[in-house]
C-alpha cells in the first residue's frame, strides 16, 4: 500500500486550535471482519494491533478523570476486541454517552449473536457504514453479501427499537462516495436513504451522515495507483470553506489508539500524525489524565480538506456551517 502521509504533510492548511474536549475516540484495533476497499484504517481479518486490558482501563480512568461526556468506539470492528463489553458497561456506568461505529455484519459472527441485545440494553448509539441503497454499490466496496448482511443487521436493530421513534436507541447511518467525488448534499440524500430503505426492506433509522473520502490508507492509495491523488486534493483544496473550520470535529475530540497514543482525530491516527504537545513528538493518553489540551495546535495536513470541503464532513457527517442541518455529532 502506497503511504499518502509524506504527500499530505507538504500541502498547507490553515492553523487551528483545539477547543473544549467532550469526546474520546477510541480506536480498540484493526482487525475487522470485512476489508472494504475505501478503508481509512485499512483494516481486516488479518490485523493484529489490538488494545489491552491495561489501556482500557486508562481510558475508563480518563473519562472520569476529565469528565468526557462521550466515547465513541471504533476500530476495525471494535466489537472483536475481547475487552469491548467490559468498557461499554463500565463507561455506561459512569454516565458517559457510548457510541459504537458498528458495521452491521458483525452481528452474524460466530460469537458475536447476542451482541445486538447487548447494545440495546446498554443504550449505545450506533453509527454503521452503509454507502448505498444499491445492492450492487454495496458490495462492490464493502465485499460480496455485506449489502445483504447489512440489512438483515438493520432489521434485527429495529427490532430491538433501534432507529424507531420514542425508543431512545439511535441508529445512524454513514454515506462516503463510491470515488474520488464529493458527497452529494445530506439532507436530500438522507429523504433517499429513508423512501428507499424503507419501501424495499422496512427499515428505519434517526440520521444519516455523509462524509468525503479521506486521501489516506487504502482509499489514498488507490488514488495514487490510478493516477487521481493530486486531481482528488485539488477538487477537496478548492471546495475548502473557511466557515467549516469551528466545526470540524478535532476541536472537541481526541483519538486514541490500540497502545494510548493520542492523535487530534482518527485520520491522524492512520497517517500516524500524532499529537504534539509541550515540545514532546508524541503524548500519551496517561499524560493527559491532569492535562487540559485546550487551545493546543491541531496537527493539520493537505487531508484536512477532506474535513472542509463543501458541505463539510466530520464525525456527525455534514457541518452546520454550509449545510444548516445541525449535524455535527460523530460517525
Ligand atoms: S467494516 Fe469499517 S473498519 Fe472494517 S474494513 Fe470496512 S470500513 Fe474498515
Ligand atoms: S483531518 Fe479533519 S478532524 Fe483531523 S485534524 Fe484535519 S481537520 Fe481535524
Amino acid at each position: 500500500m502506497r503511504d499518502t502521509a509524506p504527500l499530505l504533510e507538504r500541502v498547507p492548511f490553515p492553523a487551528i486550535r483545539r477547543g473544549q474536549l467532550d469526546t474520546l475516540q477510541v480506536n480498540v484495533g484493526y482487525r475487522c471482519n470485512q476489508s472494504c476497499i475505501h478503508c481509512h484504517v485499512g483494516a481486516s481479518p488479518h490485523r493484529t494491533e489490538e488494545m489491552s486490558g491495561e489501556v482500557i482501563d486508562l481510558v475508563l480512568a480518563f473519562l472520569a478523570r476529565r469528565q468526557i461526556t462521550t466515547l465513541d468506539i471504533t476500530g476495525g470492528a471494535p466489537e472483536l476486541n475481547p475487552h469491548f463489553r467490559r468498557l461499554v458497561r463500565a463507561a455506561r456506568a459512569s454516565g458517559a454517552h457510548v457510541m459504537d461505529r458498528c458495521n452491521l455484519t458483525i452481528l452474524e459472527v460466530p460469537g458475536q449473536e447476542d451482541l445486538a441485545e447487548f447494545l440495546a440494553t446498554e443504550r449505545v448509539e450506533i453509527i454503521a457504514s452503509m454507502p448505498c441503497y444499491l445492492e450492487d454499490n454495496v458490495d462492490r466496496q464493502r465485499g460480496k453479501g455485506v449489502f445483504d448482511g447489512s440489512i438483515r443487521g438493520l432489521q434485527r436493530l429495529n427490532g430491538l427499537g433501534y432507529g424507531r421513534d420514542g425508543s431512545g436507541l439511535i441508529l445512524n447511518l454513514v454515506y462516503n462516495p463510491q470515488g474520488p467525488s464529493l458527497p452529494p448534499p445530506q439532507a436530500a440524500l438522507e429523504a433517499d436513504y429513508k423512501r428507499i430503505l424503507g419501501e424495499h426492506y422496512g427499515v428505519v433509522f434517526n440520521r444519516l451522515y455523509t462524509l468525503a473520502n479521506m486521501p489516506i490508507q487504502r482509499f489514498g492509495s488507490t488514488l495514487i495507483s490510478k493516477g487521481e491523488f493530486d486531481g482528488y486534493l485539488d477538487m477537496l483544496r478548492h471546495a475548502h470553506l473557511d466557515a467549516n473550520l469551528d466545526g470540524v470535529m478535532c476541536r472537541h475530540l481526541v483519538s486514541v489508539d490500540w497502545r494510548g497514543i493520542v492523535y487530534d482525530c482518527d485520520f491522524n491516527q492512520m497517517l500516524d500524525l500524532p499529537m504534539q504537545r509541550s515540545g514532546a513528538v508524541q503524548v500519551h493518553l496517561a499524560d493527559l489524565l491532569d492535562a487540559d489540551v485546550a487551545g493546543n495546535p491541531i496537527r493539520v495536513a493537505g487531508h484536512c480538506f477532506g474535513c472542509t470541503a463543501g458541505q463539510g464532513s466530520s464525525c456527525g457527517g455534514a457541518l452546520t456551517a454550509s449545510q444548516g442541518n445541525g449535524s455535527t455529532a460523530e460517525a
